[in-house]
């Protein structure tokens, strides 16, 4: 009952607290780093606590390079929050956006489209050239643990964010509404690639959860063509590329199929793609 109830309360719980936080009129920066840094002390210990595989919890030479990834790309998160709070005040832009709703209601209207241009471009990732390259960086973790979400090449997470943030954007939300669904989508990453023996249940069939996305990361090129959503999975079944079997095993090698071993450093990963 407990791997059941692991997903929806910490998950909803770390939400609730953004949502709260902003509900009080705390700066937007100040409620998103909360809920992050909060739902992040909870799933190291649940990792812990419940591994899904205990190697996975072993430092393999790659820790450091993934801190740096995270404090970078949260850093790219922030900055692009407050740069585009100061583009959307100096050009003004004829608003659609149905901005009477509730604060969380915006924010989830925002997440679809974000989360179906993040759907695309990953997938797409997985089929050109140079794309794959930068998405490499994603996929040459040999374990999954919590800071794998934020491992990106940050040039490929502003690629894969870009289409649905701008459609938004142009359509009239305000960047705080942008800043609350990436808040979002970062609580999400840390359980879709936590290393938490937890179950989803019902939920799998509308959130990309870590059950689904771990056959993402198989080895295998051919195998990862698999489970692209970021948060929601209903994109997987609607353009059939789920995968939902029950199956893989604990044990199963994920990461890159490359002959080369792929650069362990921070510096290494960013200009590996353009080798
Ligand atoms: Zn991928």
């Amino acid at each position: 009952m407990f791997r059941y109830l692991i997903y929806p309360t910490f998950f909803t719980g770390a939400s609730t607290v953004f949502f709260l936080l902003i509900s009080l009129d705390i700066n937007s920066l100040i409620s998103s780093l909360t809920s992050i840094l909060a739902l992040g002390s909870v799933v190291y210990f649940l990792e812990k606590l419940l591994p899904y595989d205990p190697n996975w919890n072993r430092n393999i030479g790659d820790l450091s390079a993934d801190i740096l990834h995270n404090l970078v790309n949260f850093l790219l998160i922030y900055l692009s929050f407050t740069s585009l709070k100061f583009f959307r005040s100096i050009i003004p832009l004829p608003s659609v956006w149905p901005e009477n709703l509730p604060y969380f209601l915006q924010v989830l209207l925002a997440g679809l489209y974000v989360d179906f241009g993040m759907y695309w471009v990953h997938r797409l990732s997985h089929s050109f050239p140079f794309l794959w390259k930068l998405h490499s960086v994603h996929h040459s973790s040999e374990r999954l643990y919590w800071l794998n979400g934020e491992k990106r090449h940050p040039i490929h997470a502003i690629l894969e964010g870009s289409p649905g943030i701008l459609l938004v954007l142009l359509l009239g939300a305000s960047s705080e509404i942008v800043l609350g669904w990436l808040t979002i989508l970062s609580l999400h990453l840390m359980f879709q690639h936590g290393n938490m023996d937890y179950k989803a249940g019902i939920l799998k069939k509308f959130f990309s959860v870590a059950e689904l996305h771990r056959w993402h990361h198989r080895k295998k090129y051919r195998e990862t063509q698999v489970n692209y959503g970021a948060v929601f999975s209903f994109w997987d079944r609607m353009f059939g590329s789920l995968q939902k079997e029950e199956g893989f095993v604990t044990g199963a090698a994920v990461g890159l199929e490359r002959e080369k071993s792929f650069p362990k450093d921070y510096l290494g990963q960013l200009t590996e793609p353009f080798r």
